[in-house]
């Protein structure tokens, strides 16, 4: 899923702003490693981030890659999607949505819904902590992976 030029650039002024605000030196390596995230709507995991840095950058390493995905989540420039830490997923995209999940391949959805924006929690919830928010997660098999299964 192609993110549009615009949004992307406003991603991009964003991590520039948000770097230089923290004093963190903004180096090419880290803006290519956001560029990765920023430019998919696919919530890429390490793995996935690592892969499409090496086209730009043939000498970064996994564990740099690693590494400055979690300091941009410190940073708040990106958010990261559920345990296990390993296979975790990271999100450019700061705004209110929510998510459809391939429970086969693992793949994330945006989506946006003004309801489930507005979502009331049970009561219960508060004697678990306090929410910092809401976000839905609807879970499935997705389309490719649905070819997949039908094809065998
Ligand atoms: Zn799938
Ligand atoms: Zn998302």
């Amino acid at each position: 899923m192609k993110i549009a030029r615009r949004d992307i650039n406003q991603r991009m002024a964003r991590f520039e702003d948000v770097c230089r605000k923290s004093g963190a030196k903004l180096t090419h390596q880290r803006m290519e490693i956001f560029r990765e995230v920023a430019q998919t709507g696919d919530h890429p995991d390490v793995e996935k981030v690592f892969q499409g840095v090496r086209k730009r950058i043939p000498t970064v390493s996994m564990d740099t890659v690693y590494r400055t995905l979690w300091w941009l989540k410190d940073l708040g420039l990106i958010t990261v999607l559920g345990p296990p830490r390993e296979r975790a997923r990271f999100d450019a995209n700061l705004g209110r949505h929510h998510h459809f999940v391939c429970t086969q391949c693992g793949r994330t959805r945006d989506f946006y819904s003004d309801q489930f924006d507005k979502l009331e929690l049970p009561e219960s919830v508060q004697s678990f902590g306090h929410v910092e928010m809401t976000q839905v997660e609807v879970k499935g098999i997705c389309l490719k992976c649905t070819a997949k299964n039908q094809e065998v």
